[in-house]
C-alpha cells in the first residue's frame, strides 16, 4: 500500500544541527516515520531527545563540531558503532553571517563556505561510500534556501554556499543515482528559527518579507516534516537531484 512506502521503519537517519530549529523538527519527523535518529550537534540535544523519546522513538546524540573536517569520520564511526549501518543523511547544519558585502572578511567568508558547502560535500561523500560498501543505497537530503534561487541582501557568502548546494545536489545525483543513492535538497522559505532572529527583529524587513509570502505567515520546523520524510522514503526512490521549495509560495511570486 502506498503509505507503507513512506515508512522509515528499520532505517537509521543522521541529521546535522539536531539541537534546534529545522534540524530538530526533521529529527522528530523522521523518528515519527519510524527511523532511528542520530542527531549531530555541538551542543546537547536534550530537547530533541525528549521530543522523540516521549513518542517511543529512538535517538542518539553525536557531539561534533562540523567546522572541522575530521568530524566526518568520527560521526560515521560513532553511528556505525551504535547501529551497524546507516541509510539517511540530512545535511542541515548551517550558519548565516549578515554584513554588507563590502565589509565581509575573508575569515567570515570561509567560515560560512566551509560549514554550508565544503562539509556538505565531505559528509555526502563519506556517507555515499558507506552506502556503496553496504550495498544498500541510501538517501541524502541537503538543506538549501531561497538564496539557492535568489541573491539575498547582506549575505553574499551564505547565498554563494546555498546556490552551490543546489548545484552540488544535482552533480552528486548524476553520479550516484545509478548506485541507488538519492541526493535531493529542500529549500525552506522564511522560517521562524534562530537563523532568522535578526531578520525578524528588524520590524521593517520582517514586515516586507511577511507581506511577500503568499501563505501569509513565516514557516515553522513542522512545515518541512512532510518533505523530508518523503525524500528519505521509498516513495521518492525515483526522485534525483531535485530541490523542493517549502516556502509558503515565496518562489511562485
Ligand atoms: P538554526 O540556526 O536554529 O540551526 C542551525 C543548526 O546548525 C543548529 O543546530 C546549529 O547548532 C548547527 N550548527 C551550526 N554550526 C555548527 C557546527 N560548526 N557544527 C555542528 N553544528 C552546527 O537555524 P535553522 O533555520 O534551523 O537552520 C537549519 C538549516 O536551514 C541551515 O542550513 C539554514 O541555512 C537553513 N535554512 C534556514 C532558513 C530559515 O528561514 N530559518 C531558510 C532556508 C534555509
Amino acid at each position: 500500500m502506498i503509505l507503507d512506502d513512506f515508512s522509515l521503519k528499520g532505517k537509521v537517519a543522521v541529521v546535522t544541527g539536531a539541537n534546534t530549529g529545522l534540524g530538530q523538527g526533521m529529527c522528530v519527523a523522521l523518528a515519527q516515520a519510524g527511523a532511528t535518529v542520530a542527531g549531530v550537534a555541538r551542543r546537547e540535544c536534550t530537547e530533541t531527545a525528549s521530543l522523540i523519546q516521549k513518542d517511543g522513538g529512538e535517538f542518539t546524540e553525536v557531539l561534533a563540531d562540523l567546522s572541522k573536517p575530521e568530524s566526518v569520520d568520527l560521526i560515521l564511526e560513532k553511528v556505525l558503532s551504535v547501529y551497524g549501518h546507516v541509510d539517511i543523511l540530512v545535511n542541515n547544519a548551517g550558519i548565516i553571517l549578515r554584513e554588507d558585502a563590502i565589509n565581509v572578511t575573508a575569515e567570515d567568508w570561509n567560515k560560512v563556505i566551509n560549514l554550508n558547502l565544503n562539509m556538505v560535500f565531505l559528509m555526502s561523500q563519506a556517507f555515499a561510500r558507506q552506502y556503496i560498501e553496504q550495498g544498500t543505497g541510501g538517501k541524502i537530503v541537503n538543506i538549501a534556501s531561497m538564496t539557492s534561487f535568489q541573491g539575498g541582501i547582506r549575505i553574499p557568502a551564505y547565498t554563494s554556499s546555498k546556490s552551490a548546494v543546489l548545484g552540488l545536489t544535482r552533480a552528486l545525483a548524476n553520479e550516484w543515482a545509478s548506485k541507488g543513492i538519492n541526493v535531493n535538497a529542500i529549500a525552506p522559505g522564511y522560517m521562524a528559527t534562530n537563523n532568522t532572529t535578526q531578520l525578524r527583529d528588524d520590524e521593517k524587513r520582517a514586515g516586507e518579507i511577511l507581506e511577500r509570502i503568499p501563505a501569509g505567515r513565516w514557516g515553522t520546523p513542522q512545515d518541512v516534516a512532510g518533505a523530508v520524510v518523503f525524500l528519505c522514503s521509498k516513495a521518492a526512490d525515483y526522485v534525483h537531484g531535485f530541490t523542493v521549495a517549502v516556502d509558503g509560495g515565496w518562489l511562485a511570486r
